[in-house]
C-alpha cells in the first residue's frame, strides 16, 4: 500500500510517499512559491534529489506536477498505486478528537475553522481541494494537530475569562503539535513495553510545545487557543502578559493584528537576540560573546524548565521527559541545560549519551529519578499511518 502525506501552506506543499509495508519513505520534497514568481519544487527519492523551476500556478498544478515526476522518475508506474493521502489540518475545533476520512462534511467543518485558524486552515484546504481535484478516487484523510489535546480537562483548557467567551465564541485552549505527541507517546510506550505511563514531551523546533500525558493521552499542553502560547519561540513570544497589546499599540500606533503580527514573526528568540531564530546562530552568537544570544537562551530554557517542571507536578511525577523536533534533536548543549536544571527533583544528565544526533538516544543517566530521552519526531508516518488505517478499515 501506497500513502502520500501531505502538508500545504498558503505558498508551500511538502510531501512524503510512503510505502505502508515496510513505513519506507520512496520520495518526499517540496513545492514552494506557489502562485508566486519563481515557484520551484524539489524531489529527493533514493539517493537522488532532483531541483526545478516551473510555473505554479496554484497548489493543483503542484500536485499534478507531483504525480508526473512520481510516474517519470519510476517512483510508481501509475496512480492507481496510491491508495490514500493524508493531509496535516491544524485545526479540528472541538469536534475532531482523531483523524477522519475526508468528506464534504468534514471540508466544510475545517472551512468553518478557519476563523480559528486563519493562517493555516485555508492552506489545508487548498492541498485537500488540489487532491480532489487531481485524484478524485482516492480517499483522504484529515489528520489535526488539535485531535490529540481533546483528552484535556476542562479545567485545564478553559481560561480564566468570563465563561461566555467560551459559550459563546469557543475560546478556549486547544493545542497543536498533536501529531508529533503523539508519535513520542508511542515511541515511549513502546520503549518502555507498558500503556499507563506518564512523559512530558518536548516538541522544541522552531515552533515548540511541551505536552503531559498520562496513559497515551494529553491532560495539558502549552500552545493554546493559537499556536503563539507556552513555550518561547523562534519567532513566536509564547506566553505574554495580554496588557502588553493595547499599551504597545498606543506607542507604536500599531492596531492589534499588527501586534500579533510582531509576536508571532519578530518576537521569541529572534526578538530578545536582535540576531536569529535559529538556534544555530544563536549558538554561534553565543560563542562569539554576543550578550543577546545568550539572553535569549537563557530565557527560552528558563521557560522550557518552568512548563516541565509544572507538568512534573500535574502528572504526579514522570517516567520520562522526551526532547524532540530541531532543537530538541540537534541542539545538545541546550537539551543538557534543560535537564541539569531538573537536578533538583533527581534528574540526571548523562553527558556523554547527550553526545548524539539523530537516533532514539537515552540521556539520562541509571540512577537518574526519570528517564530522559532524544527520540527524532516523524509526524509524516503519523499522518500516513492514519490514512492506511482510515483507509482499510474506514
Ligand atoms: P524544526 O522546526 O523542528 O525544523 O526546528 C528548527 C530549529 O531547530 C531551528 O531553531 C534550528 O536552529 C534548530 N536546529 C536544527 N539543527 C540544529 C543543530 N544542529 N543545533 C542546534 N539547533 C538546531
Amino acid at each position: 500500500m501506497k500513502i502520500i502525506s501531505i502538508n500545504a501552506g498558503s505558498s508551500s506543499l511538502k510531501f512524503q510517499l510512503f510505502d505502508m509495508d515496510s513505513e519506507k519513505v520512496l520520495a518526499s520534497g517540496l513545492f514552494e512559491r506557489i502562485g508566486i514568481e519563481g515557484s520551484l519544487y524539489t524531489i529527493k527519492y533514493n539517493s537522488e534529489k532532483i531541483r526545478e523551476e516551473i510555473e505554479l500556478a496554484n497548489h493543483t498544478d503542484a500536485v499534478n506536477i507531483l504525480l508526473e515526476k512520481l510516474i517519470a522518475l519510476d517512483i510508481i508506474a501509475s496512480l492507481d498505486e496510491i491508495d490514500g493521502v493524508g493531509h496535516r489540518i491544524v485545526q479540528g475545533g472541538d469536534k475532531y478528537n482523531k483523524s477522519v476520512i475526508i468528506t464534504d462534511e468534514v471540508i466544510s467543518d475545517i472551512e468553518a475553522f478557519k476563523d480559528l485558524a486563519p493562517l493555516h486552515n485555508p492552506a489545508g484546504l487548498l492541498g485537500i481541494q488540489a487532491v480532489r481535484e487531481v485524484l478524485p478516487d482516492v480517499p483522504m484523510v484529515a489528520v489535526f494537530d488539535t485531535a490529540f489535546h481533546q483528552t484535556m480537562k476542562k479545567e485545564r483548557y478553559l481560561y480564566p475569562i468570563p465563561y461566555a467567551w467560551y459559550r459563546d465564541y469557543k475560546i478556549r485552549k486547544y493545542g497543536f503539535h498533536g501529531t508529533s505527541h503523539r508519535f513520542i507517546a508511542s515511541k515511549a510506550k513502546e520503549i518502555l513495553g507498558r500503556e499507563n505511563i506518564k512523559v512530558i514531551s518536548c516538541h522544541l523546533g522552531s515552533g515548540g510545545s511541551i505536552c503531559a500525558i498520562e496513559n497515551g493521552a494529553s491532560i495539558d499542553t502549552t500552545m493554546g487557543f493559537t499556536p503563539l502560547a507556552g513555550i518561547m519561540m523562534g519567532t513566536r513570544s509564547g506566553d505574554i502578559d495580554p496588557s502588553i497589546i493595547p499599551y504597545i499599540m498606543e506607542k507604536e500606533g500599531k492596531n492589534a493584528s499588527e501586534i500579533i503580527d510582531d509576536l508571532n514573526k519578530v518576537s521569541g528568540l529572534l526578538g530578545v537576540s536582535e540576531t536569529s531564530s535559529d538556534f544555530r546562530d544563536i549558538s554561534k552568537g553565543i560563542s562569539e560573546g554576543n550578550s543577546q544570544c545568550l539572553l535569549a537562551q537563557e530565557i527560552f530554557i528558563r521557560r522550557v524548565v518552568a512548563y516541565i517542571a509544572e507538568y512534573y507536578v500535574l502528572l504526579n511525577g514522570a517516567d520520562m521527559i522526551v526532547f524532540t523536533a530541531g532543537i530538541g534533536e540537534n541542539s545538545l548543549d541546550v537539551r543538557g541545560k534543560i535537564v541539569e536544571r531538573l537536578s533538583c527533583l533527581g534528574i540526571k544528565l548523562d553527558e556523554s549519551a547527550n553526545d548524539s544526533r539523530g537516533e532514539i538516544k537515552k540521556i539520562s543517566t541509571d540512577d537518574s529519578s526519570v528517564l530522559v530521552y532524544a527520540i527524532p519526531t516523524d509526524e509524516e508516518l503519523m499522518i500516513a499511518r492514519d490514512t492506511l488505517e482510515l483507509v482499510q478499515n474506514g
